[in-house]
């Protein structure tokens, strides 16, 4: 088994209903348990696309899929939950992006883990303080990462329960 951590996002059409059928779907699958989730987060959007705001949350799994069928998987549920992907860092129904697998280090075209941008994103460091097993990453305390990001305003907690 596995612990990984799941960062969920969702910025076009019914945003929480996506966000939840895609939590439904994971933990469906033969070889994933969702074991923790995250408060759901608002957030601003990244980059300079203008859309919607996001739904952002992250999920501790377990799991017994190596890397690659986790993606596999991954991208099954993004494309059953109707994501077309139409610009880079554009709107999109729904991502599922890998952040951690225990102590793995891949960096392949298809996967790098952990993802490349995470400690730059405060609406990822948010959500999964919630839910990381530890209270600190690399030594440091998640509020110390958030404050790096420099970008903390950018994330509130959503007024809708899930
Ligand atoms: P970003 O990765 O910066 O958040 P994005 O999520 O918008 O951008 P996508 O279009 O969803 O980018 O994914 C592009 C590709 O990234 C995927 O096809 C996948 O092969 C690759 N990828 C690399 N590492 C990961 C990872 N850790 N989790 C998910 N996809 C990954
Ligand atoms: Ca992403
Ligand atoms: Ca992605």
């Amino acid at each position: 088994m596995t612990i990984s951590y799941l960062a969920l996002g969702s910025n076009l059409g019914d945003r929480l209903e996506t966000l939840q059928k895609a939590v439904k779907l994971l933990d469906q699958e033969p070889e994933i348990q969702v074991i923790k989730k995250s408060k759901l987060y608002e957030t601003l959007p990244y980059g300079d696309v203008p859309q919607e705001n996001y739904y952002n949350a992250v999920i501790q799994i377990n799991t017994t899929y190596d890397p690659l069928q986790l993606l596999n998987k991954t991208q099954a549920i993004e494309k059953k939950l109707g994501r077309e992907r139409l610009i880079h860092w554009g709107p999109r129904t729904l991502d599922i992006d890998i952040l951690l697998m225990n102590g793995e280090k891949i960096a392949t075209d298809r996967l790098t883990i952990p993802h490349k941008e995470m400690l730059k994103r405060s609406f990822v460091l948010v959500p999964l303080k919630d839910v990381y097993s530890e209270e600190t990453y690399q030594g440091k305390s998640f509020d110390q990462l958030i404050a790096t990001t420099g970008n903390q305003a950018e994330v509130w907690l959503s007024k809708e329960s899930w």
